[in-house]
């Protein structure tokens, strides 16, 4: 393959919206993948905090090829086996008592807001639509959820946006207090803010929030396509805040590498709607939903995987403070859950993220100055070793 080729073209004929690293990737297994010209990497990156299970687990790719030769899409005017199992396993492990089944992530929080717009005008009338969402937080790239989205470098140049929608700032109970009025009908919240930089709440954040929503009739929608299936040591990262939301989202992790979305409601929220008031071609396909249960039966398996999540995260976030003791000059936070894990730097992260990757690591650098890391949560102790190493080395030649 000619890389040289293959990359000239792509500048030609793919729009330029991702920065995107010179290189092909062809081949991937556990925690490694290989690239056109023969170099292997080892990915923190997990395609985005996509692949929980690794590079082509066994499970995953029986999984796709066995539903493959059966059946991969028919029409959710009819009923697949797939589909019902995984909404089953979905709603016996949650809150939830009713999914929706969608292709990505923003589709899951669009038909969140939809829900929840419905819902709140039926049992509280039609001024009961808005939405307030947290500054800095990251729900999706369509015109709503980019509305949601609380970042305004974002949304510049795609106005008019969505009506409805307001921001606070994240983990600031008085302020979003403040912010609601008689017309809001939702909160919708990450429990971490992944995008914006793997920022924290406090530990009791969501339940003044989760008592706030109740007393006043407001819906609350925990956006978990990021932290959720597993990521933060717990099936969903709700789990650990002692609270439960009305609403969830999920996509990333939940297909192990392969597009679903879902969004998860109790039944009296669920219940609104009805016959024909949303839908998608795709959404729930036999294929994804097949890849999707194996997957999640595959994170829950005898609690291993989310066992060794957390042991492995709190060994990942152990070695990086000892690194930030040895570099106090350069970083200034660790923070994280599970294997969702932060590290603040005082300079700009984008050129350490560089030096990894020519250093054979994928590592992710976000909000300016956040190397972000979500590894498959199949990784070890040796893996996670390897890359404090090459940190240690590549900080040492930055100071
Ligand atoms: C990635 C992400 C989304 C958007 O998902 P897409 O599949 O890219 O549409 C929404 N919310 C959060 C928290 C995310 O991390």
């Amino acid at each position: 393959m000619e890389v040289k080729k293959l990359l000239d073209d792509s500048s030609q004929y793919i729009m330029d919206t991702y920065k995107r690293f010179p290189v092909v990737f062809i081949k991937g297994r556990g925690m490694k993948l290989w690239s056109a010209d023969g170099k292997e990497y080892l990915d923190f990156m997990a395609g985005i905090a996509v692949n929980i299970l690794g590079h082509c687990h066994p499970r995953h790719v029986v999984a796709i090829q066995k539903q493959a030769q059966k059946l991969v899409h028919i029409s959710n005017l009819y009923h697949n086996e797939y589909q019902i199992k995984l909404a089953k396993l979905l709603c016996d492990y949650s809150f939830a008592d009713k999914i929706f089944f969608s292709n990505s992530g923003a589709e899951a929080n669009e038909a969140a807001i939809k829900l929840a717009r419905k819902h709140s005008k039926e049992r509280f009338g039609a001024e009961k639509t808005g939405i307030i969402t947290a500054l800095n937080s990251f729900h999706g790239r369509t015109i709503a959820t980019l509305t949601a989205t609380g970042q305004p470098k974002l949304q510049s140049g795609f106005d008019p946006l969505t009506p409805g929608f307001s921001h606070v700032p994240f983990n600031d109970y008085e302020a979003l207090k403040s912010a609601i009025d008689e017309n809001t009908c939702a909160i919708m919240l990450e429990p971490i803010q992944g995008e914006g930089g793997v920022k924290m709440p406090s530990t009791d954040y969501f339940k003044h929030v989760r008592d706030l929503c109740t007393r006043l009739g407001i819906l609350l929608i925990f956006d978990e396509i990021q932290t959720g299936t597993g990521r933060t040591g717990t099936l969903f990262a709700y789990e650990q805040y002692g609270i439960e939301p009305d609403i969830l989202t999920l996509a990333k992790g939940l297909g192990g590498g392969f597009p679903i979305g879902a969004t998860l409601a109790r039944d009296e929220v669920a219940k609104t709607f009805t016959q024909g008031s949303h839908g998608s071609t795709f959404g729930g396909n036999p294929l994804a939903c097949a890849v999707a249960l194996a997957t999640i039966e595959t994170l829950l398996e005898d609690g291993i995987m989310l066992s060794e999540c957390r042991r492995m995260g709190e060994y990942f976030m152990e070695s990086l403070i000892k690194l930030q003791k040895q570099f106090p000059k350069v970083i200034t936070d660790v923070r994280g859950r599970g294997l969702l894990i932060g590290m603040e730097l005082t300079r700009e992260c984008a050129m350490v993220a560089q030096a990894c990757f020519e250093r054979g690591i994928l590592i992710n650098c976000t909000a300016g100055n956040t190397l972000r890391f979500m590894p498959p949560l199949i990784v070890t102790e040796e893996d996670i070793d390897r890359l404090i190493s090459v940190l240690k080395d590549i900080l040492e030649r930055l100071s």
